[in-house]
């Protein structure tokens, strides 16, 4: 018997819907889900070859335990009852850091997991705790950390509403929008274009995103931390910085701005190798668009200054007001609030001072390596469209949607360049003298 399934793809934090048939338990087609305003029926090549995962006759449905060079079926209980009798051994006889979990990108695209991911962590007691954080991710986490006092608040760029989107070290048009879920990117780059708005990219290489933006400027690698300085000194000396109502949160910002003061576009043209003009107007552009928003991912974070990177980034949305607020980066307002949840848990993020601590990426400085769980790290749920629509404005209730202004609290934008974060002040210094 034929039947449709409305699902969400699994494989990455895009979350496009799918419609997959089915036919006697196989599956005989998936396509995207037209009416997913999310996906808006794009997927990618992976989506689609899930039919093949899931008919695959050796797919393994059950555990097996190895017996010289042959496999068995056993029960879940047997092998569950196995695996925590060797985890106690191997910790009572090597110590509790001879086990390590790592938590795959699928597997963390779950409340579920999140939960007990958190649980079997803390009952095993170890600090080894990786994840694709660990690669790629963890100066923005270490930046929302410092900036807001918590891993978990990741500001999400608007882009449905944005007229000015500025990119640095993203390629979204082939990651379909990294801590953004923006499927079908090149869609989102066409309205945007529609409305009368922008999209400027800056990156080393002229990527596929740089194809379709109205402008791609090249950039030194490791140098992104300069540029965004400059952009913010230069909005800053020709007064067209306006946080509005961010003001009341910021705590710093006077401080900030004399710290800026010196990134001239004179000095970062020559370490960044955009020319001295260019930067200016990105900057006037920018602040003076009716809504902006500056977006990085990978390339911002894996390199040498991706803390002092990631929080400019920031930064740059916060001093032009367009933080939390609509066409800006705006925090998401899920169904579940995973990182209020673990706040409440005293559980914002941990970033360990040892220089052994365990999850380290490039750009961090070795005693910023994050210890343990990433604790408050939000990562998208997963709805079937039916779901959720009708629970968002825009149909469907993942965490990576924004949808309308978080409320902050008084000074908790923390601005200010302090000693967690000498980056901030010593990083694009040690880059340009
Ligand atoms: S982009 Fe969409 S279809 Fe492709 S792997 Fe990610 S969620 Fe699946």
């Amino acid at each position: 018997m034929k039947t449709i399934k409305c699902g969400i793809c699994p494989i990455c934090g895009s979350s496009c819907g799918l419609i997959v048939e089915l036919e006697n338990g196989l599956i005989t087609k998936i396509t995207g889900d037209k009416e997913d305003p999310h996906s808006r029926g794009y997927i990618c090549p992976k989506g689609r070859s899930l039919i093949y995962q899931h008919n695959d006759p050796d797919r393994i449905l059950k555990p097996k335990r190895r017996s010289g060079d042959s496999w068995a079926d056993v029960s879940w209980e047997s092998a569950l009852d196995d695996i925590s009798r060797r985890f106690a051994h191997i910790q009572r006889r090597y110590g509790k850091d001879a086990v390590a979990v790592y938590a795959g990108d699928g597997s963390t695209h779950s409340y579920e997991t999140l939960f007990s991911l958190a649980a079997f962590v803390s009952v095993l007691g170890i600090k080894n705790l990786y994840s694709s954080n660990s690669i790629d991710a963890l100066p923005r986490l270490l930046a929302s950390k410092l900036l807001y006092g918590s891993s978990g608040m990741l500001p999400v760029p608007d882009v449905k509403r944005t007229g000015y989107l500025l990119i640095l070290g993203a390629n979204p048009v082939v990651t379909n929008g990294s801590v953004m879920t923006a499927p079908g990117f090149s869609r989102y780059i066409s309205d945007i274009q529609k409305r009368g708005g922008k999209v400027v990219v800056i990156d080393p290489r002229k990527n596929e995103t740089a194809l379709k933006a109205d402008e791609h400027h090249f950039i030194r690698p490791e140098t992104d931390a300069v540029f965004l300085l400059t952009v913010i000194n230069v909005i800053f000396e020709e007064r067209l910085d306006k946080p509005g109502r961010l003001k009341k949160f910021l705590k710093g910002y006077e401080e900030f701005k004399s710290r800026a003061r010196g990134f001239t576009p004179e000095r970062a043209s020559g370490v960044t190798g955009i020319p001295t003009e260019e930067i200016r107007r990105i900057a006037r552009e920018f602040s003076l668009a009716p809504s902006a928003v500056c977006y990085g991912r990978m390339g911002t974070c894996a390199q040498s200054f991706g803390t002092t990177a990631s929080m400019l980034i920031d930064i740059l949305n916060i001093i032009t007001g367009n933080l939390d607020r609509p066409g800006g980066a705006m925090f998401t307002t899920p169904a579940i609030d995973m990182s209020a949840i673990m706040s409440a848990l005293g559980m914002s993020g941990s970033f360990a001072k040892k220089p052994h601590a365990s999850q380290r990426a490039a750009g961090l400085q070795r005693r910023y390596a994050l210890r343990g769980l990433c604790r408050g790290d939000r990562k998208p749920e997963r709805y079937s469209s039916a779901d959720c629509r009708g629970r968002q404005p825009c149909g469907r209730a993942a965490s990576h949607c924004p949808h309308r202004p978080r409320l902050l609290t008084e000074h908790q934008i923390d601005m200010r360049p302090c000693a967690a974060c000498r980056a901030l002040a010593l990083c694009p210094l040690r880059l340009s003298e």
